[in-house]
């Protein structure tokens, strides 16, 4: 018994050196015949594993890697969501190329137009996002839109900057999207319920929190940590009128 561990060992296998971990304190005859078929095996596995078949079978999957590039934007680029007299010039904001995820699985590229002090901090943020393979649908400047925020939430278009005003009952104020410093995702997944109207109406569906569907922000969700990794808030946190699709630097 123990010559034969000893016998075992002098073979050199890490496999005998766990297969004797494992059975040094136990039984004792059926051991015997174990310890033959180990110090048979591991020639066979060493003999046999060099690298001929193996690398013909791995084209096969080519993964997708996240890719990110961020350029400056000219007045002409950002069309209807830039006017004069808007919180931030052209000069401000960076438009960010980038991957993501969609809802059939597939890797997509989309562009998100934000403020170039955050522009750093999205680009880790998508990255978590997309290594988390988190659905998006879309990811498109509003201009594509018109401008128009109730077109693009209707699209299911994700998107930051936004030349536009708060959607509030309060005074007429900016809205964080107008400095390039907000990104809402997803919106008909994630929908700004303000007062109790569903925005965008198409979202009705999805008021109902409890029942997790993909692309969906939720505490906990890979979404939402994502963003919080960075310190960025969730407007899905707001009491009486939830905003689950936004996420701001600064919390508003
Ligand atoms: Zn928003």
């Amino acid at each position: 018994m123990r010559r034969g561990v000893a016998l075992a060992l002098s073979v050199g296998a890490a496999a005998t050196l766990l297969a004797g971990c494992g059975g040094g304190d136990g039984g004792t005859d059926a051991r015997a015949t174990p310890k033959s078929s180990v110090a048979t095996t591991p020639t066979t596995v060493v003999g046999t594993a060099p690298p001929t078949v193996a690398p013909t079978t791995v084209p096969v999957t080519v993964v997708p890697e996240f890719a990110v590039s961020v350029t400056p934007v000219t007045a002409a680029e950002l069309g209807s969501s830039w006017r004069e007299g808007c919180p931030v010039g052209p000069d401000q904001l960076r438009r960010i190329t980038l991957s993501h995820w969609d809802f059939e699985g597939g890797a997509r590229s989309g562009v998100l137009v934000v403020h170039a002090d955050v522009a750093d901090v999205v680009t880790t943020i998508f990255r978590r996002l997309f290594d988390q393979r988190v659905a998006i649908r879309r990811i498109e400047p509003v201009d594509r839109y018109s401008g128009s925020d109730d077109a693009s939430m209707a699209a299911d278009n994700t998107s930051a900057f936004n030349c536009r005003r708060a959607v509030t009952s309060g005074p007429a104020q900016w809205s964080a999207h107008a400095f390039g410093r907000a990104i809402d995702v997803n919106p008909v997944e994630n929908p700004y319920v303000f007062g109790g109207e569903v925005l965008p109406p198409q979202a009705t569906p999805y008021v109902d929190r409890t029942n997790l569907r993909p692309g969906m922000a939720v505490p906990g969700s890979p979404l939402v940590e994502a963003f919080a990794a960075s310190g960025w808030q969730w407007g899905g946190r707001w009491t009486g009128s939830p905003d689950y699709q936004h996420f701001s630097a600064d919390g508003n």
